[in-house]
């Protein structure tokens, strides 16, 4: 018989490898702009177009490649890097398994030019699919050029797990910012489908940040620096009163290496502990230098993750520094956390308009059905259960008692725990989540207002400007029909500030800043649900930002309108994020249990 064992051809091996190193376009620029960096250049230029899926091309101008090289580096194990087994406690640079170029010529069209100082001429080298095409000399200028073209041309499963352009994109946002924030003293540029969407000129971390994240983060930077026989700790923490509801700004650099580290996060968040207000997180940007040998890298095939030998030293290092320069600067006596929430509930009895939403939600598009939920009240139900009962509340005038026909009209409603709306009713009683129906609420009229493009706007006053980062720019432009839908309305201006002079009904100007920072933030996306529409988690987006919170007092007749604009909703089960807003107790529930 025959022997049935053989050796996998190397292209074979080579695809079935790359799918550990290549996941997705954004695992192309992270290795592309690493080799860029490890081959010490001073000008990365990253150029992409559909999000990666049609091209990614990094040209750098380190010290490039002579005519061996370049057909060495797409080998497997073929490195530079290391050579001996104890280079691998010592290592200075991003790269080390020689891994990356084999992986991605296996599962890519791939063309790259390349000169080193010493050499006249330029080697240009084609590959598709692990075969070399072509192999000819040119004249280029110092350094590499890489194209990556056809991405998983030759794993249709992979090319069709891909997500949309906006979500691949923002996956390179995001490792681009990584890289060129390690990196703050190389020069980066970022070129998306033809336009400029970064330059970060090489001025120190903290302009780095600021040309990332925006020009108003210079301000709210704390420096933080400290200095032991461990390690060394310089950076930024973001000011507490500046932290934000999501955790996109927190990084953690390890020799210029990005890491994940909830151990290190810990330690941070420890250190900010009693300054930050309940959901919002730290942000900061710290890098530590320390010893490679006292350091595992190794442990993780995307080289993120991280091992120290003295981790309760570093631990306390990290904590007591952030504490430090948190204290230097003050910020800590300057906030006010006692605010009384109660005057910041956006939901307000006396802005409300007592007519019923003029659109008709689109019920096509909820994504919930109703069928296994628990049981809905109808409007028309409750009218009839509640038509007994008499509202002899006599702070409610008479012209407003005609706007609340189809409220529970009782003056039995209580608050209960700052969370819950108590409605007793004749042989009943509902517990409904004031959080939760107010988000349904919001999330049934955003909806609508986009479906109909017909959001009702209010005029401001003073028209509001908003200083974007070329991330948001971004978002804003896949996102600006829907929000006009909303009733924002907005214009991009020159310097990258986005105008507002009007905003949607339900949402105050006092909060219009904060939820377009939100929605323009991309981290509103839920992933699991990438499936459900834009508008729709816009929608969500934009419920949950402005909805009344967990916490907020709710006067009567506030409890009421909530009441009465959530059973007009179209469902009142669950909330935009399937949470059950009510429970129903009945009266022989409650009869039983008292027997
Ligand atoms: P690694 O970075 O782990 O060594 P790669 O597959 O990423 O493995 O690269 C293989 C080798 O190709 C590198 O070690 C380096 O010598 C060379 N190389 C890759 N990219 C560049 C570049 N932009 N400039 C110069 N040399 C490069
Ligand atoms: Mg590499």
């Amino acid at each position: 018989m025959a022997s049935r064992i053989a050796l996998l051809p190397d292209h074979v091996a080579n695809q079935i490898a790359a799918g550990e190193v290549i996941q997705r376009p954004a695992s192309v620029v992270k290795e592309l702009l690493e080799n860029a960096v490890d081959a010490q250049a001073q000008t990365v230029q990253l150029i992409i177009k559909d999000a990666g899926k049609t091209l990614i091309q990094v040209i750098d101008d380190g010290m490039g490649m002579n005519s061996t090289d370049i057909r060495l580096a797409f080998e497997r194990h073929a490195t530079s890097k290391i050579n001996i087994a104890e280079d691998l406690f010592a290592l200075s640079t991003k790269g080390f398994r020689g891994e990356a170029l084999a992986s991605i010529a296996a599962i890519a069209h791939v063309e790259t030019h390349t000169r080193t100082e010493e050499d006249e001429v330029s080697h240009c080298l084609k590959i598709e699919g692990s075969k070399v095409i072509d192999q000819t000399l040119s004249t280029q200028p110092k350094g590499t050029s890489i194209a990556v073209k056809s991405l998983f041309y030759n794993i249709p499963a992979r090319r069709n797990f891909l997500k949309s352009d906006t979500v691949e994109l923002r996956h390179i946002i995001d490792e681009f910012q990584r890289v060129a924030l390690a990196h703050p003293e190389i020069k980066f540029l970022f070129f998306n489908n033809g336009s400029e969407l970064f330059d970060l000129p090489p001025v120190g971390l903290r302009k780095r940040i600021s040309g990332i994240f925006g020009a108003k983060w210079d301000n709210h930077l704390v420096p933080t620096e400290e200095t032991t026989s461990l390690a060394r700790l310089t950076g930024f923490v973001l000011k507490p009163e500046f932290a934000k509801k999501t955790r996109g700004h927190q990084f953690f650099f390890v020799n210029s290496r990005f890491i994940r580290s909830p151990f290190l996060h810990h330690a941070v968040s420890n250190a900010f502990e009693g300054l930050l207000k309940p959901g919002f997180h730290p942000g900061y940007f710290l890098y530590l230098s320390v010893d490679p040998k006292t350091i595992d890298i190794n442990i993780h095939p995307t080289k993120t993750e991280i091992k120290f030998e003295e981790e309760q030293s570093i631990y306390a290092i990290l904590r007591s520094a952030v504490k430090h320069s948190l204290g230097v600067f003050q910020v800590a006596p300057t906030l006010d956390f006692e605010q009384n929430t109660a005057f910041d509930v956006p939901y307000s009895f006396k802005e409300k308009t007592p007519i019923p939403p003029p659109i008709e939600v689109d019920s096509s598009f909820n994504p919930f059905h109703s069928s296994s939920q628990p049981s809905k009240p109808k409007k028309e139900e409750w009218e009839g259960i509640l038509s007994g009962i008499q509202l002899d509340d006599p702070v409610i005038e008479n012209d407003e008692i005609e706007s609340l026909v189809a409220v529970p009209q009782t003056t039995r409603l209580f608050q209960l725990f700052h969370k819950y709306i108590v409605c007793p009713l004749q042989t009943s009683m509902l517990l409904i989540d004031q959080n939760r129906a107010h988000q349904r609420i919001l999330y049934e009229r955003f909806l609508g207002s986009i479906t109909a493009k017909k959001g009702v706007s209010q005029q401001l006053l003073f028209p509001l400007k908003i200083a974007l980062n070329p991330r948001q720019i971004e978002e804003y432009k896949q996102t600006k029909d829907i929000l006009e839908a909303l009733g924002f309305q907005i214009e991009l201006k020159k310097d990258a500030m986005l105008e507002v002079t009007g905003s949607p009904d339900h949402c105050p100007p006092t909060k219009i800043e904060s939820v377009l920072e939100h929605l323009l933030s991309g981290e509103n996306t839920d992933r699991s649900i990438e499936h459900f529409s834009q508008a729709d988690q816009i929608a969500k987006a934009m419920a949950k930002s402005l909805a009344i919170k967990t916490g907020d007092l709710l006067q009567l007749e506030e409890q009421q309108v909530l009441l009465d604009d959530f059973f007009g909703c179209k469902e009142t089960s669950v909330s935009p994020f399937n949470k059950p807003i009510f429970i129903t107790l009945d009266k022989r529930e409650i009869e039983q249990k008292l027997s």
